[in-house]
């Protein structure tokens, strides 16, 4: 946890840093080519890490990372924590702020989120709250067989993350694991997706009945083989 708040600390500094406040006003292109040393050092991309200060005694580094040339990303912040974990954000100079590169690319100055809310528990990319890791388990297994129909859920309408939840739960506290979104749309799996365990059934009724006639089909040679041995019997004990 302590971890955590170092990363939010670093990350408000970056953005006080960016954005600027009513002391200082925010970071320039210009300011930044004189901190990165371009253009006399290069080309770039060009680095600069910031030098310790109040706010960055959570993380191992701060760096910047100036790139001259690029249309779309022109700075990439990397943000090291205490494990050696890097966080980047890309940003792009409109020619008055810092903004999101077209591309879709993290850009957003806030930790990212590694460590799930108490009581969530993820399974292949759900997420389970209420339910002991057993429950949540074997729901998991009945929505992958399509037999989970009605089942209750939250969506995320930006990332897409579902949240089951159980009984227990009320659902309008809950919040998305992965963006903290507490706006969440409410969904249920829709009842006719039953087509995967009815293939599933008939594809196991066609192979009983397939062993089934491989059973008659051995008991008729067997019978064969039983009669041939009765005759050969009668005839050796004539
Ligand atoms: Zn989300």
């Amino acid at each position: 946890m302590q971890n955590a708040s170092g990363l939010e600390r670093a990350f408000r500094k970056v953005r006080l840093l960016l954005e600027g406040d009513e002391r200082s006003p925010g970071l320039t292109r210009q300011d930044l080519e004189r901190m990165v040393g371009y253009p006399e050092r290069g080309e770039g991309p060009l680095s600069y890490t910031l030098p310790p200060q109040e706010g960055l005694e959570g993380v191992r580094a701060v760096r910047f990372f100036y790139y001259p040339k690029d249309p779309e990303v022109t700075l990439i912040i990397e943000v090291e924590d205490l494990d050696g974990r890097r966080h980047l954000r890309h940003l792009k100079w409109n020619g008055l702020a810092w903004i999101s590169p077209p591309s879709g690319l993290k850009s957003e100055l806030v930790p990212t989120r590694e460590v799930l809310p108490e009581g969530y528990v993820e399974i292949g990319g759900d997420y389970f709250v209420g339910f002991s890791s057993e429950e949540a388990h074997d729901l998991a297994e009945r929505i992958y067989l399509g037999e989970a129909g009605g089942q209750k859920y939250l969506l995320c309408p930006s990332d897409s993350t579902r949240i089951f939840y159980s009984a227990s739960v009320a659902p309008a506290s809950l919040i998305c694991p992965i963006c903290g979104s507490t706006s969440l749309l409410f969904k249920s799996i829709p009842l006719d997706i039953s087509r995967r365990p009815q293939a599933e059934r008939q594809a196991s009724e066609a192979h009983l009945e397939a062993k089934i006639e491989t059973l008659v089909e051995q008991n008729r040679e067997l019978s064969k083989q039983l009669s041939e041995l009765i005759s050969l019997l009668k005839r050796g004990m004539k």
